[in-house]
């Protein structure tokens, strides 16, 4: 099977997808999970996943558009949800090391209710 699409028993957002690991959901369909972060970085923090297993942005091909596209409307949906969509907010994929990847299951950070400085 797609190594993208099975189900990775060592993945810990996969375990969190098929309700094996505890977490927060805050919005679920078919295609996305999206739960709060438990270091959160501020007052609102969650996490946007897709259901199937994809390790980075690297690993999103042409097929996975309509799926990005779909992460980030549920991403302004929750910005809306957490009263964060006026005051401001930030959306972020780290990818790998050295922007501090550390779980390697797609996730769209959004992260708001404090001010945000930049850079990062
Ligand atoms: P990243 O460093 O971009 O890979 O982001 C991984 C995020 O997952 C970090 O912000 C962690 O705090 C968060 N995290 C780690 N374990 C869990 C968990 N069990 N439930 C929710 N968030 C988690
Ligand atoms: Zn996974």
């Amino acid at each position: 099977m797609d190594y993208r699409v099975e189900m990775q028993s060592s993945c810990l957002f996969c375990r969190i997808i098929r309700g094996e690991s505890p977490s927060q959901f805050v919005y679920q369909d078919q295609l996305v999970v999206a739960f709060k972060d438990t270091r959160p970085q501020a007052p609102v923090h969650v996490l946007v996943c897709p259901t199937k297993h994809i390790p980075t942005l690297n690993d999103v091909q042409e097929e996975d558009n309509a799926l990005l596209s779909h992460m980030f409307q549920v991403a302004k949906s929750l910005a809306v949800q957490f009263s964060v969509h006026e005051t401001g907010y930030r959306t972020v994929f780290n990818v790998n090391a050295g922007a501090g990847q550390t779980i390697y299951h797609l996730h769209l950070h959004v992260i708001g209710g404090r001010l945000l400085s930049w850079p990062p």
